[in-house]
């Protein structure tokens, strides 16, 4: 576990005047992103409401980093070591936060507003944990009341392979499914619309280092493959999985689409946010010593406040606000950490690589204030919530729009957050 260093310096502010007080993006945070500028797509850092285009400055920066830079994805960049990310960490904050720099980097700022983003890598592979402890205490209640966890859930960070070809940036449309459903009183499935489509809010790890095929990574040197974070929407037709997932797992209720947030926040800018694991209630296993390492149980958590609003067509409409659905921290709530993912997914000697990205499963707190699904939310669709709208919902309807947001907060630092993760829902095709 590395250091704070002068980077994360809470008196440290930006000649770009946007940054200081921002509320995501402030100079402690400075995250990376691929955006389209022209006919092109280019890296990019997150200051402010501004982008700075880090091909257009590579002058200024190590010459052994230009071709990294200078891709139209970070696949190459994450390659690197964590020493070069944070190289290339200290010296934005140098350069950001001395007006000496100012001039010539000023023309190569635009405007988040101005710009589309794209996916920050092309993903080679996605991968769904389950961490989540008390998501799946509560849709395991729902089907095995007496023992909501499987036997094997605080021995093995659960987890199943997903589809990367069609992870998509925040923002692109929710088209419904359609797939086999069978509802309980019906004798034969149909080929139809979902009407059970669900959210899962959660974390995602991208993957910086990889490890070679037959290399297992040690837990201790895991945080050293992470790159950084994000916020991911396991969009998921329940009465698709309810129906296909017995005996080999979510599969066409699942891979119609997942939606991330474009920055990468690094793990570098979320050392001040890290936290003890939540110790292990009384009686659980230790975990395995491939999975046991000090200095993770010390900081292996995340101190991140996460919140999920909906808004339905009538809502925009009559002008009404946004609907709070879920709000609750996810350190709390991951029983495994992100250093155990990675140390698990690799013990078989499976090869992560570079830019590849796993969910951590649904994050819901312990209450029922942070609950990370409608299918918990509204206990299967046995319990509908009410809208300010005076709508009703048990499911997502067509129109409306599930956003995603996430921020870390402590004592001495300053405030970051990982931007937003937006989609609406659109009718099948
Ligand atoms: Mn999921």
């Amino acid at each position: 576990m590395t250091t704070l260093d002068e980077t994360h310096d809470p008196l440290r502010t930006s000649w770009v005047d946007s940054a200081n007080g921002h509320p995501d993006f402030p100079i402690q945070n400075l995250p990376l992103g691929v955006f389209q500028r022209g006919d092109d797509a280019a890296i990019g850092c997150a200051i402010g409401d501004q982008i700075l285009d880090l091909a257009a400055i590579a002058p200024l920066l190590d010459p052994a980093w230009q071709r990294a830079l200078s891709q139209p994805t970070l696949n190459s960049w994450l390659a690197r070591t964590p020493a070069d990310e944070r190289a290339l960490r200290r010296r934005l904050s140098g350069l950001l936060s001395d007006p000496a720099h100012r001039a010539s980097l000023e023309p190569h700022l635009v405007a988040q507003s101005a710009v589309t983003m794209h996916l920050p890598v092309q993903i080679g592979d996605f991968t769904d944990f389950y961490v989540g402890i008390h998501h799946a205490t509560n849709v395991g209640r729902q089907f095995r009341p007496d023992q909501p966890l499987m036997p094997n859930y605080k021995y093995v960070p659960i987890g199943y392979h997903g589809r990367a070809s069609s992870v998509r940036v925040s923002g692109h449309p929710v088209i419904r499914p359609s797939g086999q459903r069978k509802p309980p009183e019906a004798t034969e499935p149909t080929y139809s619309p979902s009407r059970r489509l669900d959210y899962e809010l959660e974390l995602g790890l991208w993957i910086g280092r990889g490890n070679a095929l037959g290399s297992p990574v040690p837990i201790a040197e895991a945080g050293g493959h992470i790159a950084g974070y994000c916020l991911l929407n396991d969009w998921s037709a329940r009465d698709l999985q309810a129906w296909e997932y017995q005996p080999l797992g979510p599969f066409l209720a699942k891979n119609f689409l997942t939606s991330v947030s474009p920055w990468i926040i690094s793990a570098d800018a979320l050392l001040p946010f890290r936290k003890p694991m939540p110790p292990r209630p009384a009686g659980d296993p230790a975990p395995l010593p491939y999975l046991d390492d000090p200095a993770d149980r010390e900081q292996g958590a995340l101190g991140i406040s996460l919140i999920v609003t909906i808004s339905t067509e009538a809502m925009r409409t009559a002008g009404l606000p946004l609907h709070i659905l879920s709000n609750g921290e996810a350190s709390a709530a991951m029983y495994w950490s992100a250093a155990q993912i990675v140390a698990h997914h690799s013990s078989n000697g499976c090869n992560l690589s570079p830019g590849d990205l796993i969910g951590t499963g649904t994050l819901s707190t312990a209450d029922a204030t942070g609950q990370g699904s409608l299918l918990e939310i509204s206990q299967g669709g046995k319990a509908p919530i009410t809208l300010p709208s005076g709508e009703q919902r048990s499911f997502l309807e067509d129109g409306d729009e599930l956003t995603l947001t996430g921020w870390c907060e402590a004592s001495g630092a300053v405030r970051i957050g990982f931007g937003s993760c937006s989609g609406r829902v659109v009718p099948s095709r």
